[in-house]
């Protein structure tokens, strides 16, 4: 295999976001410890080993990408989260601020919603993020005949409800952010309160309806969207027989018809690059890349 696979080429997305990764980690392991060096280290490497892989046999795109988002999405939930009591949802960032402290969900906050979007959109979502994998893995028993689309202000809505709630309950209860036993509890307890809210919602308002409708870390990565280097791109317009596949698989109920159409890319900023619009298109037209859509 030449340099230049690795550079420019076929390998350059698993190499860069290899390399990202690295780069993340040796800059939290001098700001915190070497824990999160591990922790990037691990994703990185995944992430590299996942994307050769499905270079060489891209029948196994979505298996290698549902192993990951299970590797990771567990290693964070039960090693990071539960273990380590890293807290990791939105309503703890506001928990912390008002205990003065710095943990996992700032941290997940500006890293994985603010600075990798600029290079991968909202993939955290459908690789990292174990709620996603538990809806990826429940939300397949749920049916809706007529699911509804995102609703900006709803999202916003919810976002600012759970900055209130917060701050409510700082006020009249405990701040979980300065006990370890009661935030363990409170980790567990969100998690599980999501995933029910989660697969009831599916229900009526369709796939992924938390993540879609609800989610306050998707509302803030999906504004840097437009920004990211890597996006669901038509590589062979001319190639599509339009049997509408991509849309039908799309869990975000992305027009991805539509872009191959106009020959541009995936420019809905819900689109959590989860690449079954990639696997389920039998001509080969759509792919992940920074390249022009052609
Ligand atoms: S939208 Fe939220 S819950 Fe869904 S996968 Fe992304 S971060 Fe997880
Ligand atoms: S457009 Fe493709 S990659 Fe994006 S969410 Fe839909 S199916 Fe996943
Ligand atoms: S799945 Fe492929 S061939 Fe079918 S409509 Fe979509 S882009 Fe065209």
């Amino acid at each position: 295999m030449s340099a230049n696979n690795w550079i420019s080429g076929k390998y350059s997305v698993a190499i860069w976001t290899w390399a990202l990764f690295s780069l993340i980690g040796f800059a939290m392991w001098a700001i915190r410890d070497i824990r999160y060096f591990a922790l990037f280290e691990c994703i990185g490497t995944s992430e590299l080993i996942a994307r050769s892989i499905v270079i060489k046999h891209p029948s196994t795109r979505q298996l290698v990408r549902r192993l990951i988002q299970v590797f990771v999405g567990g290693m964070l939930l039960i090693m990071v989260s539960l273990i380590f009591c890293v807290n990791f949802q939105f309503i703890e960032i506001f928990f912390d601020y008002q205990a003065a402290v710095v943990t996992g969900a700032f941290i997940q906050l500006v890293i994985a919603r603010l600075i990798i979007p600029f290079i991968f959109g909202n993939a955290f979502c459908s690789r990292a993020c174990w709620d996603g994998a538990v809806f990826e893995a429940i939300n397949g028993l749920a049916h809706c005949s007529k699911p509804t689309p995102r609703k900006p202000w709803l999202a916003w809505s919810y976002l600012l409800l759970l900055i209130i709630i917060s701050i409510v309950i700082v006020h009249i209860a405990t701040n979980p952010a300065t006990d370890d036993a009661l935030r363990r509890k409170w980790i567990i307890g969100e998690n599980l309160f999501i995933w029910a809210v989660g697969f009831a919602l599916s229900f009526v308002l369709g796939s992924r309806a938390y993540c879609r409708m609800l989610c306050p870390f998707l509302t803030i990565s999906s504004q840097l969207y437009r920004f990211s280097f890597l996006k669901i791109t038509p590589i062979k317009s001319a190639d599509c027989i339009n049997c509408n596949k991509c849309n039908k698989t799309c869990p975000m109920l992305i027009d991805v018809h539509k872009s191959v159409v106009k020959k541009s890319k995936i420019d809905n900023n819900t689109c959590i690059l989860c690449e079954r619009c990639v696997s389920a298109c039998p001509k080969g037209v759509l792919d992940v890349t920074y390249k022009h859509a052609e």
